[in-house]
């Protein structure tokens, strides 16, 4: 597991930028943290780093929002899924095994339904712990499987905050 700390917005969305290096299509990410943690944020610095031009925000009522950038990004949303059924029909599981990059806010939600392999990341505040800045961040990567082990060695060699 790698842990990276971040004080600001800012630093949150270049973590995002640096994940661009090492993510390519047919790779799935799932993020994980409370509303406000800075999921979308991170996504941002993402596609930011992808060179992708549109606008990205939280597909929250659409569920999918699909972003062009050399590859397709498929940047989900589960927050308002409410069944697992629906996942089906949105195509989940044909877009994260597909052609491209697949981005999971809240993939805690459906567990079960997740590929057998992915980059997990979990963020959290201290908010209510009370301890330090409203704008900490606590950003925890996991690898699940020896394609995602092997990106995090290439992650710590390529972004600066693990250094
Ligand atoms: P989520 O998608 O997890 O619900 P967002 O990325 O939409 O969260 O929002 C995160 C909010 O938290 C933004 O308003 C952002 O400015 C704020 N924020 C404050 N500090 C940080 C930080 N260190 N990292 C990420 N977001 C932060
Ligand atoms: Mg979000």
């Amino acid at each position: 597991m790698l842990e990276i700390k971040t004080t600001s917005p800012e630093e949150t969305s270049a973590f995002g930028k640096c994940l661009a290096k090492i993510l390519s299509a047919g790779k799935v990410v799932c993020l994980v943290g409370d509303l406000g943690a800075g999921k979308t944020l991170l996504v941002q610095g993402l596609a930011e780093g992808l060179g992708i031009a549109d606008s990205v925000h939280s597909p929250t009522f659409t569920i999918l929002n699909v972003y062009e950038g050399g590859f397709p990004v498929y940047h989900f949303d589960l927050y308002r899924l409410e069944n697992a059924d629906e996942l089906f029909d949105i195509g989940f599981y044909e877009y994260t095994e597909a052609d491209g990059l697949a981005i999971i806010e809240w993939a805690d939600k459906f567990p079960k339904e997740l590929p057998d392999e992915y980059l997990w990341i979990e963020i959290r505040s201290n908010v209510e712990k009370n301890e330090g800045s409203v704008e900490d961040r606590v950003l925890q990567v996991r690898a699940l499987g020896a394609t995602y082990e092997q990106l995090c060695e290439e992650l710590k060699q390529t972004c600066q905050f693990l250094r």
